[in-house]
């Protein structure tokens, strides 16, 4: 149970796939794990078993398409905890009917650029007055690869084939999120960066991923448990730094 010492950690889609794996090991890691989740059936459930598990964790409904459960998950981390020490903006989608730039549906784009960036913005937004309370906050934004404009101007870029212009942008989105915020926030004991999970196999991709979900999960864990001399406004897989 909480110790007065406890971080208070927030992940976003956290009732399954990466997010779920990055809550069970922030916890065990000796967070407050706050479990977000859309669905409140899905997040009570994932919460449960990470109870069961020796976690901290608690559910809180968060869907990043409705600003107003935004507003309130900020309203009931600041009532219970006063404060975030850690937000890992995991929540994201992809879209069947997305693809390469002359075919990709305008509303696909639009849908994915909402959940992926809009949403990610506005709950960053949110609970940045409760991550200036924390001594040393640190925000994660799980972007992924395909954001790299440099890699998706590489013919032999191993992704090469995977251009999908809402996904890739939305992601690329995050991360100018990320270099625009680590430097507005030099001054803090913020720190903000962009994890890559590499290709995990999940239901985002039809466990297509030749990752584990373990694996998936290692990048944003080592930035959400940076020590102050840690970096601010970069971009990561697990074992390297990727090109913006
Ligand atoms: P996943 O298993 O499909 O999980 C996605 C999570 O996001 C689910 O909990 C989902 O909730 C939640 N979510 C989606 N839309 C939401 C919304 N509007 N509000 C709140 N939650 C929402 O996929 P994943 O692979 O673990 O993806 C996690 C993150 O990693 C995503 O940002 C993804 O883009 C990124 N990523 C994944 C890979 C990969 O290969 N898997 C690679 C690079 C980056 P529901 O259960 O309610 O749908």
């Amino acid at each position: 149970m909480q110790t007065p010492k406890a971080r208070i950690a927030l992940v976003t889609g956290a009732n399954k796939g990466i997010g779920l794996e990055i809550a069970r090991q922030l916890g065990k890691a000796g967070h407050l794990v706050v479990l977000g989740a859309r669905n409140a059936t899905l997040g009570e459930t994932a919460a449960g078993a990470l109870r069961v598990d020796g976690v901290d964790a608690r559910f809180i409904h968060i869907d990043l398409d409705k600003p107003a459960t935004i507003q309130a998950a900020a309203a009931v981390i600041d009532a219970n905890h006063d404060r975030l020490d850690v937000l890992v903006n995991n929540a994201g989608i992809a879209d069947r009917l997305d693809g390469p730039p002359s075919k990709a549906s305008i509303d696909a784009v639009r849908r994915v650029f909402d959940t992926n960036f809009f949403g990610t913005l506005a709950v960053t937004q949110a609970m940045l007055p409760l991550l200036r309370k924390s001594p040393s906050a640190r925000i994660v934004n799980v972007s992924s690869e395909l954001g790299s404009l440099t890699h998706n101007g590489d013919p032999a870029w191993a992704f090469a084939q995977y251009k999908f212009l809402g996904y890739n942008a939305s992601k690329a989105a995050v991360n100018m999120l990320t270099v625009q915020l680590a430097s507005e926030l030099k001054e803090t004991g913020i720190k903000v960066n962009s994890a890559d999970p590499g290709f995990t196999a999940t239901d985002l991709n039809n466990h297509r991923g030749s990752q584990t979900i373990l694996e998936g999960a290692a990048a944003a864990i080592r930035l959400a448990l940076l020590t102050d001399d840690g970096p601010t406004g970069g971009f990561f897989g697990a074992n390297r730094a990727h090109p913006w």
